[in-house]
Parts: structure tokens; C-alpha cells; sequence
């Protein structure tokens, strides 16, 4: 009696011991099979945003930009890598060829009726001169940048005067155009935005991720696809980040936004 009761207490309590070992199996598995499948998640968006990110190909979008079936490249001038705009070239380029090529898209009775809102507003802040916009020899970026100026205690709309030197020696009129305009229109969207606190709180030239997100979107629905069903064509890296926001569903999603992290911020 004793010992078949002893047994029977052994054979319970390694059913137990077997019971308690294979759900600490099951647990384990479980999480090494989710700390994999997080791994593959993790590995997959990362080979997404290295795809997303090729969308430049390389680090001279303008010359890029407009594809070559359209005819908007001229044929490509050596020199064009060597282009340096000092302080008294970009006035000159501001006054004699930016400031007239937005005017007229403003004046322009066939251009988007957004893109000539944006601009009225943007001359009136210029004229007025609460905002200043000039060319600049700065050659940190390449083209708009909207920043704060504390010593003047103004906004400005800086274009970099590298940037708009290639493109006007290397693309036709039309090119030079929509990019001028594109790049206003952009910076005029952020302008609003550019004081003091927000200025600081990015640096100057980094408005925050979702700010910039924020710019993209209202480009690609108000002016890059618009401009496309015209037949006008927007630069071709443009109309690639409005084909990966459609991708998104037209939404702000994890990708997109990562995206915009990486290239456009
Ligand atoms: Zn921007």
C-alpha cells in the first residue's frame, strides 16, 4: 500500500515536472520565434528604406532631375562642377533672374491657383519686408532653406546660389522655371512656421520631421501632381517621393515618415 501510494505521489509529481518543462519550452520557443520574426520585421523595413532612399541615386539631383525624354537638360557644360556663387554673383542672380521668374509664375494666369496664392502672400511679406529673401554663397544645402535671422530678427528664404547656378546652366528655361517655382513654393510653406523657438529647437536648415512632412504632402497634392496632369513635368525626384507617398496609401505612415527622416529633412 505504502509503496504503491509513494509511486503514484512520484508519477504525479513528474507529470507536473513534465507539464511545468514543456510549457517553459512552448514559452521559449515562442519568444525566440517572436524575437525572429520582430528581427525580419526590422530587416525588412530597413531594405525598404535603403529602396526608398536610391530614389536619389546620387548626390547631383538637379542634373538628374528632369528626365532626359523631355528634353529640359541642355547639353551638360564641363565647367558646371566648378560653380561658386560669391555674395555680389548672387545678388545678381536674385535680381536679375530669381526675383523675375517668380514674379511672373505669380502673374502667370495659367499657373496653379495655389502656387500663385502662395507666391502673392510670399511678395507681400518681401515687399514689406518682413521676410527677406536673397542667394546666398552658403553651400550647405542646395536648394531653399528657410531659416531665422537674429541679428535682424527676421525670416528668410535663402536659395542656394550653387544650387540655382547648375540648374540654370544646366537645364532649358522651362526646367530653371518649375524648379524656382518649385523651391518658393516649398519654402513658402514653412515660412509661417520659422520663428525664433522653432528655429532653435531644429538648428538652422533642419525644420523638425514633421514639419517637413507636412511641406511634402501639401507639394504633392497642390503642385507636383497637379502640375503632371498638365503634362508639366515636376523634377523627376519629386514625382518619385509623390509615387512613394501614394505607395503609403497618400498617408504619413511609418515608412514615409522614415523616409522623410533620412532624405528630405
Ligand atoms: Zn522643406
Amino acid at each position: 500500500m505504502k509503496e504503491s501510494s509513494g509511486s503514484r505521489k512520484g508519477a504525479i509529481v513528474r507529470t507536473v515536472l513534465y507539464t511545468l518543462l514543456s510549457i517553459a519550452f512552448i514559452v521559449g520557443a515562442c519568444a525566440w520565434l517572436m524575437n525572429e520574426n520582430k528581427k525580419g520585421i526590422e530587416e525588412k523595413a530597413k531594405q525598404q528604406l535603403q529602396a526608398d532612399l536610391n530614389l536619389y541615386g546620387n548626390d547631383q539631383p538637379f542634373l538628374e532631375d528632369y528626365p532626359i525624354e523631355r528634353d529640359y537638360r541642355m547639353p551638360l557644360d564641363p565647367s558646371i562642377s566648378e560653380v561658386h556663387v560669391d555674395d555680389q554673383y548672387g545678388d545678381l542672380l536674385y535680381t536679375k533672374s530669381v526675383l523675375p521668374e517668380i514674379t511672373a509664375a505669380r502673374d502667370d494666369p495659367h499657373e496653379l491657383p495655389f502656387v500663385r496664392k502662395q507666391l502673392t502672400w510670399l511678395l507681400q511679406q518681401v515687399k514689406s519686408g518682413e521676410i527677406i529673401m536673397k542667394v546666398t554663397s552658403n553651400e550647405d544645402f542646395t536648394g531653399g532653406a528657410s531659416v531665422y535671422d537674429y541679428k535682424l530678427h527676421k525670416r528668410m528664404l535663402l536659395f542656394s546660389g550653387r544650387g540655382v547656378e547648375i540648374v540654370r546652366r544646366g537645364m532649358n528655361a522651362a526646367a530653371y522655371h518649375d524648379f524656382l517655382v518649385q523651391t518658393t513654393v516649398h519654402e513658402s510653406i514653412h515660412l509661417p512656421k520659422i520663428t525664433p523657438e522653432f528655429d532653435k529647437k531644429n538648428g538652422p536648415h533642419q525644420p523638425h520631421v514633421t514639419e517637413e512632412s507636412r511641406t511634402w504632402i501639401i507639394m504633392i497634392k497642390e503642385v507636383i501632381r497637379p502640375w503632371y496632369a498638365q503634362g508639366r513635368y515636376p523634377s523627376s525626384m519629386s514625382w518619385k517621393i509623390s509615387k512613394l507617398f501614394a505607395e503609403c496609401g497618400d498617408t504619413a505612415t511609418d515608412r514615409w515618415m522614415r523616409f522623410v527622416d533620412v532624405r528630405l529633412s
